[in-house]
């Protein structure tokens, strides 16, 4: 039947030049007589493959030599446990921004390891806004401030840094790759792959080096930064199929679209147009978060009824668009629109959104006036 338009939040659209080459790696990778799924993790072409998947990133991302990257398991979630475990000691306090549903489970997380503080609530927005771009956030003698620079459930994105002068920590999950990035404000930037750059089943973690010195001693290795970068990112058997995909993806990123700066131009562009298509809908469609908080990646609304909603999925699936449902927890509307999506992809759902609001906003309109 085709490939399906993926909308989809997470696992996300891959590029299809990286679908096709997966797929012809599955059966043999080019000019080995091997599948990539029977290929030894201490291969020299393993290592190959996990040495230019970071030699790719440290140049797309100009990363300074003083951050080690690592390739781990366990997603997002064990990187809740992981950064509170290395770098929050006794007698300290972490700070968490807490603005949507994954920074709730980032701090529940934490919790379990030590002292944390909720050094920002977007509760009483309903999630709806982030603290603003001169608004200073928690204290600065805080062990570091943890944020999710993209709530992917409701869709709001950071476009600056949060203002503390305490060390940050940063869940990229769903933007990571989207755009440029200065690491060197960071102590640690966490991102799975499975949102915008890959299949799940590995994680990317860049940590500055000083963040290790610090790090207590006596961590169960696997969940000690130092472990894996001691072992090269293989201390345990490493998903290779996955790590091979991330790298299909890089090479795609710097070789195809040019770079991040022109990744954020195609997602600018992209999200440019499925929130026109809300804005010019005259209230049909409802955006969740507050203008500028706004989300490149996430584009999450509501239509005026979920009766509505559920026809726009059917009907968005008789046209060939997937995953367009809102997250479990909230119910409603997302489009996203992450680096696999191409500009076609963006274009084809704000039509079809333009030509939905056209059709049933005079039935909602009738239905609220009866
Ligand atoms: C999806 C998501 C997670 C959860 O990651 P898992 O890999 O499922 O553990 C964490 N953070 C953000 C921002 C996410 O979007």
């Amino acid at each position: 039947m085709g490939l399906s338009r993926n909308f989809s939040a997470g696992p996300g659209a891959l590029p299809l030049t990286v679908l096709q080459q997966a797929q012809q790696a599955v059966l043999e990778l080019p000019g080995t007589g091997i599948s990539i799924l029977g290929l030894s993790h201490r291969s020299t072409r393993f290592r190959a493959m996990l040495e230019e998947a970071e030699e790719r990133l440290r140049r797309l991302l100009q990363l300074p030599p003083s951050y080690r990257v690592l390739f781990l398991q366990g997603g997002g979630t064990l990187q809740f446990s992981m950064v509170p475990l290395s770098l929050l000691q006794k007698g300290s306090v972490a700070d968490y921004v807490v603005s949507g549903y994954w920074s709730r489970k980032a701090i529940e997380a934490a919790r379990y390891h030590g002292e944390v503080r909720s050094a920002w609530s977007g509760a009483a927005s309903g999630y709806r806004r982030l603290p603003r771009s001169d608004e200073r956030v928690g204290s600065d003698d805080a062990a570091y401030l943890h944020y999710v620079s993209n709530e992917t459930v409701e869709g709001l994105q950071f476009r600056y840094l949060p203002v503390t002068a305490a060390p940050l920590v940063c869940d990229m999950s769903s933007d990571f790759l989207s755009r440029p990035l200065d690491v060197q404000r960071f102590s640690l930037v966490y991102a799975h792959a499975q949102k915008n750059f890959g299949p799940a089943g590995v994680t990317v973690a860049l940590v500055k080096e000083e963040v290790l010195a610090k790090a207590p001693r006596g961590l169960p290795p696997i969940l000690d930064y130092r472990a894996h970068v001691e072992a090269g990112s293989l201390l345990h058997t490493p998903p290779v199929f996955a790590i091979y995909v991330v790298l299909l993806v890089l090479r795609w990123l710097e070789d195809e679209v040019g770079g991040l700066p022109q990744m954020a131009k195609a997602t600018a562009e992209k999200s440019a147009q499925v929130y026109a298509a809300l804005d010019d809908s005259n209230g049909f469609y409802r955006a969740h978060p507050e203008p500028t908080w706004r989300s490149e990646m996430n584009v999450a609304f509501r239509c005026p009824t979920p009766e509505l909603e559920a026809r726009f999925l059917a009907d968005a699936a008789a046209a060939g668009m997937i995953g367009m449902e809102g997250h479990r927890s909230v119910g409603g509307l997302r489009v996203s629109l992450y680096n696999g999506v191409t500009r076609e992809d963006a274009r084809v759902a704000a039509t079809f959104m333009r030509e939905f609001a056209a059709v049933h906003r005079d039935d909602a309109y009738e239905r609220a006036v009866e």
